[in-house]
């Protein structure tokens, strides 16, 4: 059944709202998209420079099933619009004491560096991927695509019957412990829980799902840029009839107490709507309804970043696109991040460098590069001036140690990211980028829901949502979702 022009109003023009509006539009949802910012994306954001031109959110994608999904559900195919790009090796580790590790999904070359560092055999490797290939079988089925309480299918119980949970009853640190000898293979793994903005000592040992999927599906790159995905998914919306309204915050969502009615704006238009999905941070919705909620807890919050995008008038020699250089204490930056809830003195570094692949991102020869480093997610942090140049030396410090100098000479142009312009810019508690860190099974498992239940024709889509952070979990929320619309309302 077609929609026939009923309305559908969207909180936000984050991947979540755009592939939400581009599914409902398709059906003949009305589909209005209001945006507090003057530009759509959120996260997924750009900025270009002296000719380079930058992602400033994601600089990867992984499971692109995810997105070729998307595209098919409206009858389109997403390699008709983009060119995706595999991108090897995975990413490129530096260790404080000068190892380099290339981590390759090219299985014979990767096990023989897990043998050499592990100074034996890759069966503690092999163990962990075994382990994460089985979770992603059930987890594609029953948590990815699914939201908490819609039944399994049978395949899907037997599966999980099978599954050795034991292993998996502890934390992600204590599960690679188990399997791994070296600090280095230790190290590497427990970067995969900050992909979620979380600590290895702290989230579910079903993470290891993570590594496995960035093995499996790849590394993939955009050609042009990872917002080519925004402005492609927004351009079949609005092919559709999706309008799409930036400058426009929605200051209220509308409702009589069981029913959403649709929006008011900070420009003070009503607007009204059968179904309202909400793409702004989930502990805004409460607000919105003029309900009173505490804010999240800063100990619960998913990690915020500081972020140097630097436009460089020469690539630093043989940097791949994505490199990590590990902090000389691993250790000691978990607890600043969240115990101390400091930024780390050391901090671990991640540098993407698109033109390594892609020459459309490093135009007049001026290369741009992505420089981040993990920030607590906190209310109070001045983040002014003296503390952004003191974290700007702290990130350039850990890749001179490396052996990565760049010069300010090197610099044509340069923007810094602090978790308080995240916040600010995205309103996001503290600027946390994942919404509620993926702690406990709480945190992991059971997120906000797509489908408010208090308020009939309510949902929340994206990142601080079910299944949780990233483009890919945040396409496949939108799934969930207007999965949700049609069957509550038959379209
Ligand atoms: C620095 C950084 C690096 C990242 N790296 C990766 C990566 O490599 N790979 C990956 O997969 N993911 C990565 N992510 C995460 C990814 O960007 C997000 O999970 C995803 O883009 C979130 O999309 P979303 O739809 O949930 O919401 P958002 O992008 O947060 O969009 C929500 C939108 O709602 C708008 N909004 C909020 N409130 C209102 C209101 N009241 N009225 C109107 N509009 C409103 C906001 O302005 C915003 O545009 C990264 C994120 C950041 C910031």
């Amino acid at each position: 059944m077609n929609a026939g022009g009923r309305r559908a109003l969207i909180i936000g023009a984050g991947l979540g709202g755009l592939s939400t509006a581009l599914r409902l539009a398709h059906r003949g949802w009305r589909v209005t998209v209001c945006e507090r910012a003057a530009t759509i994306g959120g996260k997924m954001n750009r900025w270009s420079a002296a000719g380079a031109v930058f992602d400033t959110g994601p600089s990867l994608i992984t499971m692109p099933w995810a997105f070729r999904a998307l595209f098919e559900s409206v009858g389109e195919r997403l390699d008709d619009h983009l060119e995706l790009m595999r991108v090897e090796p995975l990413a490129r580790y530096w260790f404080p004491d000068g190892q380099m590790i290339d981590h390759t999904a090219a299985l014979p070359e990767w096990l023989e560096t897990v043998r050499r560092i592990e100074g034996g055999g890759a069966e503690g490797w092999l163990a962990l991927m075994a382990l994460g290939a089985r979770l992603y079988a059930i987890s594609r089925a029953a948590f990815f695509e699914r939201a908490p309480g819609e039944p399994p299918e049978a395949a899907v119980l037997a599966a999980a019957r099978a599954m050795p949970w034991r292993a998996l009853a502890g934390t992600l640190d204590r599960l690679v412990r188990c399997h791994l000898r070296s600090r280095e293979l230790r190290h590497l793994l427990w970067r995969y829980a900050t992909y979620v903005g979380s600590s290895p000592v702290l989230t579910p040992a079903m993470m290891a799902v993570i590594p496995y999927l960035e093995v499996a599906y790849g590394v993939w790159h955009v050609r042009g840029g990872l917002y080519r995905l925004v402005e492609t998914i927004a351009a079949r919306a609005v092919e559709r009839g999706a309008e799409i309204r930036t400058a426009t915050p929605v200051a209220r969502i509308l409702h009589d107490g069981r029913r959403v009615r649709g929006v008011e704006t900070s420009h003070g238009e009503r607007i009204n709507a059968e179904v309202v999905v909400m793409n702004g941070d989930a502990s805004r919705t409460a607000p919105l309804l003029g309900v009173e909620r505490r804010p999240i807890p800063e100990a619960r919050r998913s990690t915020s970043g500081f972020i140097l995008l630097l436009a460089l008038r020469r690539r630093p020699a043989d940097l791949p696109h994505h490199s990590v250089y590990f902090s000389s204490d691993y250790e000691r930056e978990f607890a600043d991040l969240w115990e101390r809830r400091v930024f780390p003195e050391d901090p671990t570094v991640y540098v993407n460098a698109p033109g390594a692949d892609d020459r459309d991102m490093a135009r007049g020869g001026v290369e741009p590069v992505f420089v981040m480093a993990n920030a607590p997610a906190s209310d109070g942090a001045a983040w002014d001036e003296a503390m952004t140049a003191d974290a700007r030396r702290r990130l350039l410090a850990r890749l001179a140690a490396a052996g990565v100098r760049i010069e300010e000479s090197d610099v044509a142009a340069w923007d810094v990211w602090t978790p308080r312009r995240l916040a600010e810019t995205y309103d996001m508690p503290g600027g946390s980028i994942y919404g509620e860190a993926a702690h406990g099974w709480r945190g992991a498992f059971l997120r906000p829901p797509n489908r408010v239940r208090s308020v009939r024709g309510l949902y929340q889509v994206g990142g601080s949502t079910h299944p949780g952070g990233g483009t890919p979990m945040v396409v496949l929320s939108s799934g969930i979702v207007s999965r949700f619309i049609h069957e509550d309302t038959g379209v």
